[in-house]
């Protein structure tokens, strides 16, 4: 800290790392940019690291997940939310008689693989957990009944009542197949509407579109369930109006149907048998209006505030976990352990291999995509960070420290090399200080 204080180049450190907006791991380059005369050849400006603070350039890491970088994370839910909200009241693109269009929002299930501790409320008290008057004890001699009124971050919350009976295989499974069924409910929800309408399957898009956006969230068992926005627009997209059959009651009466019939399939392994996995019974579909119970705000922060997130809220862990790691040495819970060593065992069968399992542990069996969007939904990731960069550019120009030209008659060539990530000890603390950003780590890095 005293050294980079100290280092003449000390003020262009700081304003690198006010550029990252606080990155925690920063991506760390080596290179230089050169701007040349197309007719005489001639080098117009070059920019290079060599005269940077350490050689380098520092830029932020952009990871969406806030357990990795909370400045970064941060930058991506709020993207997040412009972009969930854009496709709900307009905006970015996207007109704002998308308001009247049908919009739902529905939230998929997984169905139980034994019962765990829970906390439920009703009418603001705290309801016993598990009470089973004359419950019978398992198989394992325990009594399947549990009483406690639950404390919001009691650590059992989630964990099964038997842990020898819960059924660890199924959990991991459904994981991996959550993806699969997910694309099986969109399929089948697109068939569904075009009967409703009358329609063969290939003549709907000529008449509808279906748009959503979805993200996985954990529940406390280690399962994802999934939270999607669920509108339908006239053929191309948002820009023009559903066919005046295509309601909110049909779209929820579509999306009932095809979260009851689809399936997906877990080959036979060893002694066990092929197992057919669907969603729970528990679905959620609700309306999203500006003024009712379910706004656009609160949706968009919703979704937003899940597309942060991994499954390190259940206590597993933040990176990928290799064969030969003695899970016993990383002090996770028995649940998480539990679930991460059916993950490691079925990760070594041939007949699962296409479900990666061991590769997708720490996941708990989840492979897919936290946040997705369907092509129409609104505007994208990149399209929000293409406009943010165009500012900054802009900005460099006008202050001088970019040239201004035309792209016709310079010829630009850039080198770029990878050159590390991160930060010293002192300069983290450093750059906590002048950015504003938290310290704190999680539990698995310190
Ligand atoms: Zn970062
Ligand atoms: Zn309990
Ligand atoms: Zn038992």
């Amino acid at each position: 800290m005293i050294a980079r204080l100290n280092s003449p180049d000390y003020d262009r450190w700081a304003a690198q790392i006010h550029r990252t907006g606080g990155c925690r791991q920063p991506i760390h380059l080596r290179g230089k940019v050169d701007h040349y005369d197309r007719a005489t050849g001639r080098l117009l400006h070059r920019y290079t690291t060599r005269t940077e603070p350490d050689g380098v350039l520092r830029l932020p890491c952009k990871t969406r997940r806030a357990s990795r970088c909370p400045a970064c994370a941060e930058t991506y839910r709020a993207d997040t939310y412009h972009l969930i909200r854009a496709g709900l009241v307009g905006g970015k693109g996207v007109p704002d008689t998308v308001t009247s269009h049908p919009t739902l929002f529905v939230t998929l299930t997984a169905p139980s693989f034994g019962a765990v501790h829970a906390r439920r409320e009703q009418g603001g008290k705290v309801l016993p957990c598990h009470p089973r008057r004359d419950a019978e004890p398992c198989p394992h001699g325990l009594v399947m009944s549990c009483t406690t009124q639950h404390g919001p971050d009691d650590a059992c919350l989630g964990e099964p009542l038997c842990p020898d009976c819960y059924d660890y295989t199924g959990s991991v499974l459904f994981n991996a197949l959550a993806p699969l069924l997910w694309k099986r409910f969109a399929d089948s929800l697109r068939r569904h509407l075009a009967k409703l309408g009358g329609l063969a399957l290939k003549e709907l898009r000529h008449h509808l579109t279906l748009s959503f956006a979805k993200v996985a969230e954990y529940q406390r068992r280690g399962i994802v369930h999934f939270h999607a926005v669920i509108r339908l627009d006239g053929p191309g997209g948002p820009t023009a109006p559903p066919p005046a059959w295509a309601t909110a009651d049909i779209l929820a009466d579509a999306v009932r149907h095809a979260a009851r019939v689809v399936s997906a399939l877990a080959l036979a392994y060893d002694d066990q048998p092929a197992r057919l996995f669907k969603w729970g019974t528990q679905l959620d579909i609700r309306p999203i209006t500006l003024d009712g119970d379910l706004t656009d705000q609160a949706v968009a922060g919703y979704i937003a505030k899940y597309a942060t997130k991994a499954a390190e809220c259940v206590g597993t862990l933040d990176r990928r976990i290799n064969p030969l790691d003695n899970l016993d040495a990383f002090n996770l819970r028995e649940h998480a352990r539990r679930l991460i060593a059916t993950c490691m065992h079925l990760g070594t069968r041939t007949e699962l291999a296409e479900l990666r399992l061991a590769e997708r542990a720490h996941m708990l069996g989840f492979r897919g995509h936290f946040s997705t969007r369907s092509r129409r939904y609104s505007t994208t990731l990149g399209a929000l960070r293409a406009a943010r960069e165009q500012h900054i550019r802009e900005h460099e120009i006008t202050t001088g420290r970019l040239p201004l030209f035309d792209e016709d008659t310079v010829l630009v060539i850039s080198e770029w090399q990878y050159a590390g990530k991160g930060h010293s000890a002192g300069d983290q603390l450093l750059a906590a200080a002048i950015t504003g950003a938290r310290l704190e780590r999680s539990p698995h890095e310190l």
